[in-house]
């Protein structure tokens, strides 16, 4: 199978439309914020939109997209009526994401504002507790994260220790950004083979479901989170040479989101395909 890549895209014109516009620009699969992401009320999904997308899935071979919640879910906020919005927002998110079977939805843990991030962790696990089910599909993904502030997930340790607290655990999963563990501290560029080592050891590396492919901005460890576009950051075009390539990430599907428009995405999307070797 060649290389499984796609972009960030904007649902406001519907499922259809977003798989036709992975396809116009090269991609096989793409990611979607399931609502507005800077928060609100989320527009209603037709099942008729979903059924036509995953009837073109078929047709074209792309691949399930990858759901993102948006940015002002915070688990482990400080104020109870943030958190109570979190855990609105989440079941409602899972409960509509039942309409596409099997997806996946990835989330930012959250930031403990000065909570410390034992509380966090404990706060982020308590939520997922309350909105996983048996029954669903849609496998739950912590993103790691740049450590910005007081994000959780700046560690593996730290996406670890939410997996071990939650009962439905199978139902999760990690998605790797590589700009934000570049920011986070792991040297993605020179030692990819000992941080994916690491991550085993620490989560599992069958934890990992799909990889959040940005360039960086900033230097390593820098607790910052800008991603720039594909080569033109810190991380440079080698290093994501050797990330796509890499045996025990290959064949995870791979998602942009990069400051880019749609030419820049279809440049990018090209560009990679070209370095993976079949
Ligand atoms: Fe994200
Ligand atoms: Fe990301
Ligand atoms: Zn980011």
């Amino acid at each position: 199978m060649g290389l499984r890549i796609g972009c960030h895209l904007s649902s406001s014109k519907g499922f259809l439309a977003m798989a036709q516009t992975a396809e116009s620009i090269g991609a096989n699969t793409f990611q979607f914020f399931t609502r507005n992401p800077r928060g609100g009320a989320a527009k209603e999904w037709q099942q008729e939109d979903v059924d036509a997308m995953l009837a073109f899935f078929r047709e074209k071979d792309i691949g399930k997209p990858l759901a993102h919640a948006p940015y002002t879910l915070n688990a482990c906020a400080k104020d109870s009526r943030v958190r109570e919005f979190a855990l609105e927002t989440f079941a409602d998110d899972l409960k509509r994401l039942q309409m596409i079977p099997d997806v996946m939805y990835n989330f930012h843990p959250g930031s403990h504002v000065g909570q410390g991030a034992e509380t966090g962790v404990g706060l982020i696990a308590d939520t997922l507790d309350q909105v996983l089910r048996e029954e669903q599909t849609t496998t739950v993904l912590l993103e790691t994260m740049a450590g910005k502030g007081s994000e959780i997930g700046r560690s593996f340790e730290e996406l670890r220790s939410i997996i071990d607290r939650v009962d439905l655990s199978h139902k999760l999963g990690v998605c790797l950004d590589t700009c934000h563990v570049w920011d986070g501290g792991y040297d993605i560029v020179d030692h990819l083979d000992e941080v994916l080592i690491e991550f085993d050891r620490v989560i599992g590396l069958d934890r990992l479901c799909a990889i959040h492919l940005n360039d960086s901005m900033n230097v390593r460890g820098s607790h910052k989170d800008r991603h720039q576009k594909i080569g033109q950051g810190n991380i440079g075009l080698k290093a994501f040479e050797h990330i796509i390539n890499h045996p025990s990430l290959r064949n995870f599907p791979f998602y942009l989101e990069t400051p880019n428009e749609l030419d820049g995405y279809q440049e990018e999307i090209h560009l990679l395909k070209e370095l993976y070797r079949v």
